[in-house]
This record gives structure tokens, sequence and C-alpha cells, in this order.
């Protein structure tokens, strides 16, 4: 329920880190079948384009291509374990779903609906761990929301700072930062007058890109000045209310 129960958002730390290999590991000391096929995604494919330059995930070809020839280099390595479907989840990244998954979110929903309609038991609250890997398990709970959630907290979020740190830390911190991955942040403040301030936008690049460069402290932030930050990856603007002279951490 929209402001009331957890989003998403508030429950991404429940999921494992994406995982990246080296790539001197990928190049030179493959281990795991996920090696192989990284290694071809990588080396063999820009090198040989076989049908063209961009993987596409989709196309069985591609992915039967690159399938095969990390079966080759992990005969070579004497890695098993490399099989098609694994191929399409590395290429894409994805755990890829089956037709059964599908089906138990389908009958999860039917049994609540089913549930809310009759009211012959309680509904569920509000998050479902199934997992029928070894047998079948399952279990429910209600997951919290959480309160500095960026998606759904109206709450500022508190960020310290560098003194002499510019504009353009600032705004890369929140598209390096793995907790907000933002793409092209615009920050706007509230100056001491009460005057709104747009101190970047893209938008208005040609005005407000010379501040980038500037600290925060001569663009007016003072500690506990809080800036609104909006972004493509947020439907809500993300208040933070700044302070300095710590490392910068979120
Ligand atoms: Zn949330």
């Amino acid at each position: 329920m929209p402001g009331k129960s957890a989003c998403i958002e508030c429950t991404l730390n429940l999921y494992p880190p994406q995982v990246n290999f080296p790539l001197c590991t990928i190049a030179q000391t493959p281990r795991l079948p996920e090696h192989c096929i990284e290694y071809v995604r990588m080396m063999q494919w820009p090198a040989e384009t076989p049908f063209g330059k961009d993987i596409d995930g989709d196309n069985p070809e591609h992915i039967q291509w690159i399938f095969e020839k990390a079966l080759e280099r992990g005969s070579q390595y004497g890695i098993s374990g490399i099989t098609y479907r694994l191929t399409q989840g590395v290429v894409k990244n994805i755990i890829p779903a089956v037709a059964s998954t599908n089906a138990v979110i389908a009958a999860a929903c039917a049994t609540e609906v089913f549930k809310l309609v009759s009211g012959c038991a309680p509904i569920m609250n509000n998050y479902m761990v199934f997992n029928d890997a070894d047998g079948i398990y399952a279990y429910t709970y209600e997951q919290e929301k959480k309160k500095d959630c960026m998606a759904c907290s109206l709450e500022s979020q508190i960020i310290t700072l560098r003194e002499e740190s510019t504009l353009r830390e600032l705004i890369d911190f929140f598209i390096e930062s793995p907790v907000y991955q933002m793409r092209s942040p615009g920050v706007t403040m509230v100056t001491a007058e009460g005057r709104n301030k747009t101190l970047y936008m893209k938008a208005l690049r040609e005005h407000t890109e010379a501040n980038l460069s500037k600290s925060l402290k001569d663009l007016g932030v003072r500690e506990g000045t809080e800036v609104n930050v909006t972004d493509v990856t947020s439907l809500l603007p993300c208040i933070f209310k700044i302070y300095f002279d710590s490392p910068m951490t979120s």
C-alpha cells in the first residue's frame, strides 16, 4: 500500500549484491563456469563479432554462440557446469525465470485475492519467501518501511561532507553511490533569505554549470542546510540535510 507499507526500495538490502568478476580472473585463471561465459562475452564476442557488435540476450543464436564458446573454454580449463540457461543468466545478468516461478507467484496472488474477497483467512502482511530448491519452504512476515527510504520517505536524509566539497563532488557522489545510483541529479536549495536557488540542473546547464567547481560553502550551503535533489531514478525529490567536516558517507 503506497505510503503505508514498505516499497520495493525499502527492501533492496535483502537482495544479494551484484556479482562482478575481476578481469584478470576471467582472462587468466578461470575457476567457475561464469568466468568462462564472461570471457566469451567480454573478449571473444567483441573480437569475432559473430552477429554484429552488440549482444542481444534474448536472441537464442547469440546465446547459443556464447554457450558453445564457453563450453570450449571450460573444457580447456577442466570447468564443468556451463549450461545454456546459465549462459543466458550471466549475459543478461539475471536469474532466468522459469514457468514454474511465474505459476507460483500467480497462485500466491490468486490466493490473496480469494482471502480478501471471502475473508476466510488473514491476508498476507506483506512479504513472502518461497523456496523450492530442495523441498518446499515458505514463510511470510511483515517487511517494515525504511525510515529513510529514498522512494517513499518524506523525511530528509543526513549527509556529511568535507568542508571544501564542491557541488560537482556532491553530484558525483549521488551518481556513484551504490545507494542512490542517480543518473543526472539536479540540486536546488532554499537560501538563508528564503529564496529558491537552483545550484545545478542539466536543463539549465548554461546558467548553472559554473557552480559545479564552486564549493558548497561558497554557494551558500551552511551546516544543516537542506538541499533538494531530483533525478529520473526517483519519483519524489530527495531532501538531504548537509553537514560538514566528516568523510563523505551516506
Ligand atoms: Zn520505501
